[in-house]
C-alpha cells in the first residue's frame, strides 16, 4: 500500500494516465489512423502538428515541439543550439536528476563545452558576464528538482539571466523539468513550475516532462519563443531519433486538448490528486 501520499514517483512509473488518455492510446494502437495523413488533401501529412498546434494555443508560445522526454529535448536543444560551441551554466545547477540524468554528461552527448560559473552555493550575474565570449552558443538554467541549497547562498533568477542574455544576443534555455500548462501558484504549487510563464520571464527554450506534474505520458515537450529555434529544433537529425510513436502521441494529444478545453484539473489524475483539499484528504485519511 502506497500510503506515504507520494503522487509522482519515476520508480512507481510517474504520472498514471487518465481513462480518456488510456482509451485514446487503445484507439491508436488497435487501428489504423491519420499519424501522417492530411485528410482533407491525401497528401503526407506532420504526426506532430495537433499536438505542437495545441501546445501553442495553451501556452501562447511561438512554437512548440515534442520528443521523448525531457533528457531528450534538452539534449535536442543543446546539439541544436551549441553544437559544437560553448554552454554557461552554474556550478550549482550541474545537477543529478536519477537515472543517470546528468547535466554536464548531457551537455557532453549534446556536443558542445560546459563552461562553468559560480560556485556550489553561489552564482552571480558577473560571473555569467565574465564567462561570455566569442565561442558563447547558449546560456543554460537548470531546475534543482530533487534537493535545496540554503544558507549562504545567490542564484541569478531567469529574468536577471534573460537580461544578460539579451545584452550579448544569447538564449537563454531552461530546463524546467516538472512544469504544467496550468498557473497552479494560487493552489500552493510553486509559480515556477508554469512553463509558459519561464517564456514571460525571458527564457527562449524552456524544456520540461509530459509525466511529471503535467499529468500525460512520458515526453519531452518544448516552448520556443522565436519559431525558427523550434523549426531548426525539427531539422536536427536527432529528432527522427527522438521523436514520439503513435500510442505515446495519442496519449499526449488527449492531455493537452483536456487542458485547452478547461477540464484538466477534473480529469487528469495527478491534478487531481495534487490539488485535493486538506478537508478531502481528512476525510479520505
Ligand atoms: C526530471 C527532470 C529531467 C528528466 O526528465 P525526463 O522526462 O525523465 O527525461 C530533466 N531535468 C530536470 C530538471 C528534471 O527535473
Amino acid at each position: 500500500m502506497n500510503a506515504t501520499g507520494i503522487v509522482l514517483h519515476t520508480n512507481l512509473g510517474r504520472a498514471p494516465l487518465a481513462p480518456g488518455a488510456a482509451a485514446a492510446v487503445a484507439r491508436a494502437a488497435e487501428g489504423y489512423g491519420d499519424l501522417e495523413l492530411e485528410l482533407a488533401s491525401g497528401e503526407r501529412g506532420n504526426r506532430m502538428r495537433a499536438v505542437a498546434e495545441k501546445l501553442r494555443l495553451i501556452s501562447g508560445a511561438a512554437d512548440a515541439l515534442a520528443v521523448n522526454n525531457c533528457a531528450a529535448a534538452v539534449l535536442l536543444a543543446l546539439a541544436t543550439l551549441g553544437r559544437g560551441r560553448e554552454v554557461i551554466v552554474s556550478r550549482g545547477e550541474l545537477v543529478e536528476i536519477g537515472g543517470a540524468f546528468r547535466v554536464p554528461a548531457i551537455l557532453e552527448a549534446a556536443g558542445v563545452r560546459l563552461v562553468e560559473v559560480g560556485t556550489t552555493n553561489r552564482t552571480h550575474p558577473r560571473d555569467y558576464e565574465a564567462a561570455i565570449g566569442p565561442e558563447t552558443a547558449l546560456l543554460l538554467k537548470v531546475h534543482r528538482s530533487n534537493f535545496a541549497v540554503s544558507g549562504f547562498v545567490a542564484e541569478v533568477g531567469l529574468r536577471e539571466l534573460a537580461e544578460i542574455g539579451e545584452r550579448h544576443g544569447l538564449p537563454v534555455v531552461e530546463d524546467l523539468g516538472s512544469g504544467t500548462l496550468m498557473d497552479l501558484s494560487s493552489r500552493g504549487l510553486p509559480a515556477s513550475s508554469f512553463a509558459p510563464g519561464r517564456l514571460a520571464e525571458g527564457a527562449d527554450v524552456v524544456c520540461f516532462s509530459g509525466d511529471k506534474l503535467l499529468g500525460g505520458p512520458q515526453s519531452g515537450l518544448v516552448l520556443t519563443k522565436d519559431p525558427e529555434v523550434a523549426e531548426a529544433m525539427r531539422r536536427n537529425p536527432l529528432a527522427r531519433a527522438l521523436r514520439l510513436d503513435k500510442l505515446v502521441l495519442a496519449a499526449l494529444d488527449w492531455t493537452l486538448a483536456t487542458h485547452l478545453e478547461g477540464r484538466a484539473e477534473q480529469e487528469i489524475p495527478v491534478l487531481r490528486m495534487l490539488l485535493a483539499s486538506p478537508d478531502a484528504l481528512e476525510v479520505r485519511a
